[in-house]
């Protein structure tokens, strides 16, 4: 089928203490048009650095292996100039903190008006849609917002403000990564009410980053499990959250009952993290996990396909309990 990115075997090794560490490792998923993508996974579990490699943002000295294909063309080996016109525009990102996005020195209009003007939007047009995009990202009072500055904006009307610049350069993908993770509960709400109802009208494809599984369960089409830099299951985000088919998204289930009442408090999941780091042999999940026995040990399980769409990276994914 049509894929808009497809992500194949994609590795990550940054360095560190005088080796690398594979942050990254062998990570598969595909974000098919107007379709949300929720990547999920606790910090250290390779979400953000998978993002930045889509977005071409790896640190300094980070090396990369698999294929990143965007319409066909593989992002890993773009030109430079080819792929700073696709960031912004084909691919735009949302990120966590707006004021790394923002420029503080300039007004929130004439931001979001740069990139119209550089899309090639004719000049007199550029106030009029500067208006219709924060309108469109629920600023209220749009035409009296466009001489605002970001400081003056409070979190979430900040956070609007960006999505407002993501915008304007018409993306085909939107990348959000912990787009609401730093606002309070009731504003986080609405702002996934908003990415949801723009990600629907515009026919966008989204790629959702986020630690929070409340946040992909009400969001996302499609769920990526990802632990300790790989894949640990994928699937359509219902059938995937009523029927985990790895120990590791049952435990994430069961941690958030708030995904089902939505009204209980998260409790952290049991043991701790594994890293890329400190990764344990065979599958990363063993010393956490209740099924984990000898072959789990030594064997790393690779993902495979267990029902139409789904896939699991876990030797006894059938023995998985109902949640
Ligand atoms: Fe648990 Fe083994 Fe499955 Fe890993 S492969 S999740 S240790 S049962």
């Amino acid at each position: 089928s049509e894929q808009l990115l497809r992500v194949d075997g994609l590795a990550v090794d940054l360095p560190a203490h005088g080796g690398t560490v594979r942050v990254v490792d062998g990570v598969s998923f595909d974000v098919p048009p107007a379709t949300t993508v929720g990547l999920i996974g606790e910090s250290g579990s390779g979400k953000t650095m998978t993002a930045n490699a889509i977005i071409g943002l790896l640190p300094e000295g980070a090396t990369t292996g698999g294929e990143l294909r965007w319409r066909g063309d593989d992002l890993l080996r773009l030109d430079r100039a080819r792929r700073r016109r696709l960031r912004g525009h084909e691919i735009a990102m949302i990120f966590q903190d707006p004021l790394a996005a923002l420029n503080p020195t300039q007004t929130i209009g004439r931001q979001v008006g740069e990139i119209l003007r550089r899309a090639g939007q004719r000049r007199d047009e550029v106030r009029r849609r500067v208006v219709e995009l924060l309108d469109r990202a629920g600023v209220p009072e749009p035409a009296q917002r466009i001489g605002a500055y970001p400081h003056e904006f409070s979190g979430g009307m900040r956070q609007r403000a960006m999505i407002a610049l993501a915008l304007a350069g018409s993306p085909a993908l939107l990348l959000a990564d912990e787009p609401t993770t730093a606002l309070d509960v009731t504003v986080q709400a609405r702002i996934l009410r908003l990415l949801r109802s723009i990600q629907q009208d515009e026919g966008l494809a989204m790629l959702l980053v986020s630690h929070d599984l409340r946040v992909v369960a009400h969001t996302a089409h499609q769920v990526v499990v990802m632990y300790a830099g790989r894949v640990a299951e994928r699937g359509p985000t219902a059938s995937v959250l009523a029927r985990p088919a790895h120990p590791y998204t049952r435990a994430l289930v069961q941690s958030v009952p708030a995904v089902r009442t939505r009204t209980a408090l998260a409790h952290p999941l049991p043991g701790t993290p594994a890293t890329p780091a400190n990764r344990p042999a065979g599958c990363a999940f063993h010393p956490r996990c209740p099924l984990a026995r000898d072959r789990c040990r030594t064997e790393q399980p690779v993902p495979r396909p267990i029902a139409p769409d789904r896939w699991t990276a876990c030797h006894f994914a059938e023995e998985v309990p109902e949640t």
